[in-house]
């Protein structure tokens, strides 16, 4: 059985004030939910710490956005996988759409990465998906298999035995479309059987979660499928009420 995981992605939003305000609200609606999944929040780095904080033994895990695909050194501006996990981490997302497109990181540069977070014992959360023009050109699952490819690559299947992939749609994150369920499901089937193709066993035991404008309103639908173990949140996890309702949905 693969227990769900509900991801909260605040992306460059925040404030110390806000953070302390939101997580408060936010801890007492998940308490009833913390039992039947795991939940992490993944807010920008500086205030990782006072998250970590604010957390404290709620159960609730830390995560970060990104991570360096260097492990140290001359890389100014840059926070490595071993710093995360010395601040508590335990997931880093890795290949989200928005460091694809807008800060140019291949597949190669995702991959490294993902090594690094392995290396440091937390777990990666791999984003993949495709853009619209991708879909519309039948391209979807091609697209997400040389994702995959680039990632199995540098660290085996071994690297994705404790990982989580989220399939998040490009034209879906932030533009208020969804994939519809249906869509969702025979995605997430057939990265399992992708999987499944190259190590017995993977494909099946991996966390798939679902991310792209997900609310309180389409969360029921969007989870329905057996085959969606969770959501990676992003604008809906800045409101504790609409991000509670999603874990209730879940
Ligand atoms: P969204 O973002 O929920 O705001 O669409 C999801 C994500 O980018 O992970």
């Amino acid at each position: 059985m693969r227990k769900p995981i509900l991801i909260a992605n605040w992306k460059m939003n925040g404030s110390l004030h806000s953070n302390q305000a939101l997580l408060v609200r936010m801890l007492s609606k998940l308490r009833p939910f913390r039992k039947t999944m795991d939940m992490a929040i993944c807010p920008p780095f500086p205030y990782l710490f006072q998250v970590r904080d604010l957390l404290g033994y709620t159960g609730i895990a830390l995560g970060a956005q990104n991570t360096s695909r260097a492990s140290s050194g001359a890389h100014t501006g840059e926070v490595s996988a071993t710093m995360l996990q010395e601040m508590g981490c335990r997931y880093v997302l890795v290949g989200h759409s928005e460091r694809r497109a807008l800060y140019h990181e291949s597949d190669r540069d995702v991959a490294a990465r993902f090594r690094l977070v392995c290396s440091a014992n937390m777990a990666p959360v791999l984003c993949v998906g495709e853009t619209l023009e991708e879909r519309e050109q039948g391209q979807t699952m091609a697209v997400i298999e040389r994702q995959l490819r680039a990632v199995i690559g540098e660290t085996g299947m071994a690297g994705l035995v404790g990982s989580i992939i989220a399939y998040e749609p490009v034209w879906a994150i932030g533009t208020g479309r969804t994939a519809t369920p249906e869509r969702v499901s025979e995605t997430h089937r057939a990265i399992r059987q992708f999987l499944e193709s190259c190590q017995a066993g993977v494909g099946e035991s991996i966390r798939i979660v679902y991310g792209g404008s997900v609310k309180a309103g389409n969360a029921a639908d969007l989870f329905q499928s057996p085959e969606v173990d969770g959501g990676l949140i992003g604008g809906a996890s800045l409101q504790a009420d609409e991000f509670s309702a999603i874990g209730a949905a879940l």
